[in-house]
């Protein structure tokens, strides 16, 4: 199996562009006698215009072109699978290079639209409650497959809707693979790129702490802590990472960090039924942020087949939201999207089995050619 460093080549040892960020490109038009000046064009041409090759890029002469073609490559990630939800919600499984499979999913609201991004092909975090978990990591996807996934999206709802919104929800801890993310970030803010403002993209993550403080000294964008408990016993049941860094070390990771006046950290907290969901879990919560710029994102369990974990009534939900509030701690409850296509939180990695199991793999595979309007599946399983 190929790792991620051994696919930032081709087999001519060609190099993936797409994977440099601005100044390894700006070295690398230097190496090829094009000169870093030229740097913008490469970067707009790569990650604005879209370019699938260098003979695409008018921006360059068809000599400087030829220059590139023969020293490096633009990488693309193959759409295999969309799985479109009755709500909107479009879930994309991309075929990569070595025929590793990874998920995105696209997420319209009003005028919003977000995407959610892999970060690895499956994760070595093993959350208990998390399909992806159940893959193991498999290998960290390299900048441009991190990035790509954000521009091929643009690119196809070009002329329709425009991608706001970007957060690191997918498959994968994005900062177990942290000197990647830094680069596809780059790409994603570049304003010769995607241009998509700090304050519009969120990086989730279960607490890897010094790779937490180093990421917040290098990025500006929003951070949100996956915690899913309120103490260190019921976060070790369902968060091994919890054994390597607890609790306590988290939060004072997060109360150590430097943030601009006005920006909080948003925790995530997952409800399982009966186990995290109790008024005593609510008051506790409330203790352990205690001292930190916070936000709570409560997300009611996404229930599948493989899991015996149940999701708490919409009441008890309520309740657990009006606790946190009445003592002062803003929280907001987050809207499950793409239930149908498990396409919510903690259901990625499995599109393919799951689309055959349903019936719905020809629909799938006829909606990559855009067709998806009214032969993709999920409306009428079968
Ligand atoms: S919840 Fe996130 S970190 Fe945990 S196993 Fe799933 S993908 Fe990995």
């Amino acid at each position: 199996m190929a790792s991620a460093r051994d696919m930032l080549h081709d087999e001519q040892g060609r190099v993936d562009v797409k994977s440099l960020g601005r100044a390894a490109l700006g070295d690398w038009l230097e190496s090829l006698g094009i000169g870093r000046h030229r740097t913008n064009d490469l970067v707009q041409s790569l990650w604005h215009d879209g370019a699938r090759t260098f003979e695409e890029m008018r921006r360059f002469t068809p000599e400087l072109r030829r220059k590139m073609a023969a020293a490096g490559f633009v990488s693309w990630l193959e759409p295999a699978l969309v799985l479109q939800s009755q709500d909107g919600t479009r879930k994309i499984l991309w075929k990569l290079r070595d025929g590793r499979t990874i998920e995105s999913v696209v997420i319209p609201d009003g005028e919003r639209t977000t995407l959610c991004v892999s970060s690895q092909v499956g994760c070595a975090m093993a959350c208990t409650f998390c399909l992806t978990g159940d893959l193991g990591l498999v290998r960290h996807l390299l900048p441009s497959e991190i990035a790509n996934q954000a521009l091929q999206v643009a690119l196809l709802l070009r002329g329709d809707r425009r991608l706001t919104n970007v957060v690191f929800m997918g498959m994968g801890e994005p900062l177990h693979n942290l000197d990647h993310l830094c680069t596809a970030l780059e790409h994603y803010q570049d304003d010769f790129g995607l241009n998509l403002s700090h304050r519009r993209i969120t990086v989730s993550t279960v607490g890897l702490v010094p790779q937490l403080v180093e990421f917040a000294r290098r990025s500006p964008v929003n951070l949100a802590i996956s915690l899913n408990a309120s103490s260190e016993a019921e976060r070790l049941k369902i968060m091994p990472i919890t054994k390597k860094y607890g609790v306590d070390q988290l939060l004072d990771a997060c109360r150590s960090i430097a943030l601009p006046s006005g920006k909080r950290i948003a925790f995530e907290y997952v409800l399982f039924e009966g186990d995290n969901d109790a008024p005593e879990d609510a008051e506790r919560l409330i203790e352990l942020l205690r001292g930190i710029p916070a936000k709570v994102n409560l997300i009611p369990y996404n229930e599948n087949p493989d899991r015996d974990i149940h999701r708490p009534d919409q009441d008890r939900v309520k309740a657990f939201q009006n606790h946190l509030i009445q003592r002062g701690l803003a929280c907001t409850v987050r809207t499950t999207r793409g239930r149908d296509i498990s396409a919510a939180c903690g259901q990625l990695g499995k599109a393919w089995e799951q689309a055959q199991d349903r019936g719905w793999l020809a629909a799938a595979r006829a909606a990559v050619h855009g067709e998806a309007a009214d032969t993709t599946g999920p409306t009428e399983p079968s």
